[in-house]
């Protein structure tokens, strides 16, 4: 913890949010150990949050100052190529992409400056609280998007490997496409029982015996949609041997290392992979369904703190203590 001082508009298309509530990712734990080369030291890191609009610069015609908003973990244009197209993860602006708490100062602060705020911030419905908004912007928009782009039909058996919180984000999306099973394979027994508990129409499996599980609880000798949420040493190959031929698998997992494609095995398989970062263009579709009660994700948070203990939230978090999913910064 530094001080540093209050953010002020530089573009005409920025906006300042009053951070009140902001959360830790994993990909604040992979900056944090090095493992984002294009972060920039000394950053201010953060990129779940949400807030109250404080100043806006001239060209911001989406929000004023004084409403409620999730900040988008993604800056984009809304003009290029790419953010016409939806795959706003690959907006050629400069500050396109995940820049916020990588490359600019990001939300476990007070104040933040958002580029491009028109694209980037979303107002919360006056129904929906702050804990209910908290992951719209990050790990639930990933979620959404993974089922998305997996194309999920009613009579799939539907696959999803880690349940931490992207891979319940992304169960709960999966669940609103209403799929005839959705099998959630998972090795820490705290976080299946936490499936368990919350989630029980969900079937539950580990890494060892998924394979055979997810056989005798499918139709056509696999899943027909794979979701891999997990990114451990292992898991991508579990998806794509747990995938019937012909099936969807879908990579939402950040590898630390390089991953084996074994195509001789692969062949007469036919199997479709999707990869990549999330494109987090669906910030309103989110919160209107969190407004309809359709989403919840207020169950991950398991864990409170204010800005200032932010130290010991990162220790709970970072070592996976006391049964922690998502901590909230207050
Ligand atoms: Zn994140
Ligand atoms: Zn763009």
């Amino acid at each position: 913890m530094v001080e540093k001082p209050k953010p002020a508009l530089i573009e005409p298309t920025d906006a300042i949010v009053r951070v009140t509530m902001s959360s830790i990712c994993t990909s604040d734990l992979h900056i944090k150990h090095g493992s984002v080369p294009r972060a920039v030291p000394g950053i201010t890191v953060g990129h779940e949050m949400v807030g109250v609009v404080e100043e806006v610069g001239e060209e911001v015609t989406n929000v004023k100052p004084g409403d409620r908003v999730t900040v988008n973990v993604e800056t984009f244009c809304g003009e290029c190529f790419f953010c016409k197209n939806g795959y706003v993860n690959n907006c050629t602006n400069s500050n396109g992409g995940w820049a916020l708490g990588c490359r600019i100062d990001g939300g476990q602060t007070e104040y933040v400056r958002v580029p491009l705020a028109n694209q980037g911030l979303n107002r919360i419905p006056d129904t929906v609280s702050d804990e209910q908004a908290l992951f719209v912007g990050d790990v639930l928009a990933t979620g959404f998007w993974a089922a998305r782009i997996s194309e999920i039909a009613k009579d799939d058996t539907v696959l999803i490997i880690g349940a931490g919180p992207t891979g319940i984000c992304t169960l709960l999306c999966v669940m609103l496409k209403q799929p005839k099973r959705i099998i959630v394979c998972e090795k820490s027994e705290e976080r299946r029982s936490f499936v368990q508990e919350h989630y029980p129409d969900v079937l539950l499996t580990t890494p060892e015996a998924c394979r055979a599980f997810v056989l005798q609880n499918s139709d056509h000798g696999g899943a027909d949609r794979v979701l891999e949420v997990a990114g451990a040493g292992d898991t991508f190959r579990l998806a794509w041997e747990c995938a019937r031929p012909n099936a969807i698998v879908t990579v939402v997992a950040l590898y630390d290392q390089p991953q084996v494609l074994p195509l001789p095995k692969m062949y007469g398989k036919n199997l479709t992979f999707k990869t990549g970062g999330v494109d987090g263009c669906d910030c309103e579709e989110v919160l209107r369904l969190i407004e309809a009660g359709k989403i919840d994700t207020t169950s991950l948070i398991t864990h409170r703190f204010p800005l200032s203990e932010i130290e010991e939230a990162y220790r709970i978090f970072e070592n996976k203590l006391d049964g922690v999913i998502k901590v909230a910064i207050i």
